[in-house]
């Protein structure tokens, strides 16, 4: 089986399923990273949040490369965005061309208040992010589930969305092996 997580920058996609991977006998992909590694072998960026900045035909690109690496793997929890925030507008992270290579079989929609999410982001000081406002933030989350719907309906994939509401990392991991049992 293969499940697609996603969900905006911050709302804690990483952490849960890190937890249901220790649990599960999935294997976590990073699709960022893959797309990272393909950008750093090409010299065109040297750090992950340069990703973004790319020029969207690059990144399109560089997508398409990513989705026929992973899509030859099985029982993996793909880690990736369902649109991302550009200049130009929302990316899509899973046009029909990444869909038809990855086949999902369970999209993960995570997601969290605007508030939540914005106060995790200042929080989290690994990552350099970018600011945003709750409204923008509240945009982002609806244009996910548009986008995730718009997958399903396409890739017959489930669309499964959880909360992940602060200090409540267990009950969503908790439902998240509760649906892939
Ligand atoms: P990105 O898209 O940028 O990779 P992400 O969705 O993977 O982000 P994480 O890195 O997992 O997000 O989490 C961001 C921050 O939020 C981390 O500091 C993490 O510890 C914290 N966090 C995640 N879930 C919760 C929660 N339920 N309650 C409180 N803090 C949380
Ligand atoms: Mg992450």
């Amino acid at each position: 089986m293969k499940i697609i997580v996603a969900g905006v920058p911050g709302v804690g996609k990483t952490t849960i399923m890190e937890e249901v991977a220790k649990r599960s006998n999935y294997k976590i992909v990073n699709y960022g990273t893959v797309m990272l590694d393909i950008a750093q072998k090409e010299g065109l960026v040297e750090h992950r949040d340069e990703m973004r900045k790319l020029p969207v035909d690059v990144q399109r690109r560089i997508q398409k490369e990513a989705a026929k690496r992973i899509g030859g793997m099985e029982n993996v929890i793909v880690d990736t965005h369902l649109t991302i925030k550009t200049p130009a507008g929302y990316l899509p992270g899973l046009p029909v061309w990444v869909l038809e290579r990855l086949k999902p079989d369970l999209i993960v929609v995570i997601e969290a208040t605007p508030q939540e999410i914005a106060g995790r982001r200042a929080k989290d000081e690994t990552r350099l992010r970018d600011s945003e406002s709750v409204k923008d933030i509240e945009e982002h989350l609806q244009a996910n589930r548009y986008a995730a719907f718009a997958c399903s309906v396409y890739s017959g994939a489930n669309v499964l969305i959880l909360e992940n509401n602060e200090g409540m990392v267990e009950e969503a991991v908790e439902k998240f092996l509760e649906a892939i049992k």
